[in-house]
């Protein structure tokens, strides 16, 4: 089963690598959804918010 990444159609074979692409290419928190303007920024809300 794939997993599929919400904001494009790229697909994945595990929940943690959706989560790493959504990071990485979205700069948006897979958890809750809140979009962030740089990577440092959403590492940091991961962090203290999850
Ligand atoms: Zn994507
Ligand atoms: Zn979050």
């Amino acid at each position: 089963m794939a997993y599929s990444c919400t904001h494009c159609d790229a697909q994945f074979q595990s929940a943690t690598s959706v989560t790493q692409h959504v990071g990485l290419h979205h700069d948006t928190c897979a958890a809750c959804d809140e979009r962030f303007g740089d990577t440092d920024s959403l590492r940091e809300h991961i962090h203290q918010s999850h």
